[in-house]
């Protein structure tokens, strides 16, 4: 796992500043929320980790490393989004081997992976199924176990939990704040839902404008008395 660090990052559309002079420090290991209403320039600013969109200025650091010009293919960064965009034809173990498969793991090896990625997301029996015959909290656990097998330095998360229902979100977000802790992974979650940002988070980011509006831990934000 490695720690992000933005250094004054914008990222202008037009005149308009989506996200303006951001800076922050991610610490390895740790989950941090990106926490605001819409608009405020959360999506960008994990876009721009991923790589999937370019700083107009500011410097970005993985792991300490300077990526601000390095497209996404180059980063070992991987998104998880709300919609789980898994393939339909192919089974569950295919669809979590398949990125492994790309880049260039022999099929036995990534099947191998493939199997732990889905223990460990609690969905062992499942591989050979199709999505379709999942539930909408099983497909994204899929979605997750598939991230989880590329071995990302970051795992990014879009809104993950956005098209479940109240309860299943309550479940799913303990199980991630589970999982993060057993790897220690370094995570980025997006979210506009509060309660859901306490829950997950060891840090949480507040943006508001385009600007960050505060951080700290849940703790320090929300609980002080
Ligand atoms: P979110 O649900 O995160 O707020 P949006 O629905 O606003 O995302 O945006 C979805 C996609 O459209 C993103 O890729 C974003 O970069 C792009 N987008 C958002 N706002 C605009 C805009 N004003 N003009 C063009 N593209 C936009
Ligand atoms: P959030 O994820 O917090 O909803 P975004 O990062 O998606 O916010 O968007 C921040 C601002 O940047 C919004 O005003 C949005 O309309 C604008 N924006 C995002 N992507 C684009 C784009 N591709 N082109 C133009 N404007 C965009």
């Amino acid at each position: 796992a490695a720690g992000v660090e933005f250094r004054n990052v914008t990222r202008r559309y037009n005149t308009v500043a989506a996200v303006d002079d951001v800076s922050f420090t991610i610490e390895a290991g740790t989950l941090v929320t990106l926490l605001g209403p819409s608009g405020c320039g959360k999506t960008t600013t994990l876009r721009m980790i991923a790589g999937l969109e370019m700083a107009t200025s500011g410097t970005i650091l993985i792991g300490g490393k300077d990526v601000t010009r390095l497209p996404a293919t180059d980063r070992n960064v991987t998104m998880v989004f709300q919609s789980y965009a898994l393939f339909p034809h192919m089974t569950v173990a295919d669809n979590v081997a398949y990125g492994l498969v790309v880049s260039g793991v022999r099929k036995r090896d990534a099947a191998a992976k493939a199997a732990e990625g889905l223990e460990l997301v609690g969905l062992g029996g499942y591989g050979q199924r199709l999505p379709s015959e999942l539930s909408g909290g099983q497909q994204q656990r899929v979605a997750v176990a598939r991230a989880l097998v590329l071995e990302p330095e970051v795992l990014l998360f879009d809104e993950p939990l956005s098209n479940l229902d109240a309860k299943l979100r309550r479940k799913m977000r303990d199980d991630i704040r589970e999982l993060q802790q057993k790897l220690g992974l370094t995570s980025v979650y997006v979210t506009h839902d509060q309660e859901e940002a306490l829950a997950v988070s060891d840090r949480i980011i507040v943006m508001n404008k385009s600007v960050i509006a505060q951080s700290g831990t849940p703790d320090e934000l929300y609980r002080r008395p």
